[in-house]
């Protein structure tokens, strides 16, 4: 396919110009273009960063929940042992907070680089 480079203005058949180099916009360069143009905005990388937060609250509730259920089902069922019911809601609790602590530290480090990026543009 010969097009015609926007910056010099000579024909050109591959996806850069032999010319002076510049990139040759082809459907998929277009379209790459604009996912990374998306991603880049600060609006929908700080949806991205919201959203992953409200995950980790999810998940924290789920797994404190659960470890609950199951610490309460193992004290009351019959033969089952109160402090291995404590040990399964403690263990539930630590899992709960160290999952959200790491899942935590990488979106602060997410949201620091993207402000980073915006205050360098
Ligand atoms: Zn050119």
């Amino acid at each position: 396919m010969n097009s015609k480079c926007s910056k010099c203005g000579c024909e050109v058949t591959g996806s850069f110009c032999e010319n002076c180099g510049e990139p040759i916009p082809t459907f998929r360069n277009d379209y790459t273009q604009k996912i990374t143009q998306a991603l880049d905005n600060p609006k929908y990388g700080n949806m991205w960063i919201s959203g992953l937060k409200l995950i980790a609250k999810v998940e924290f509730a789920i797994i404190t929940i659960a470890s609950f259920i199951l610490g309460f089902i193992e004290m009351t069922q019959r033969g089952g042992s109160f402090l291995i019911g404590l040990l399964i809601i403690a263990l539930g609790l630590a899992l709960a907070f160290i999952s959200v602590a790491v899942m935590m530290v990488f979106l602060n480090m997410a949201q620091d680089i993207s402000e980073i990026n915006s205050k360098l543009k």
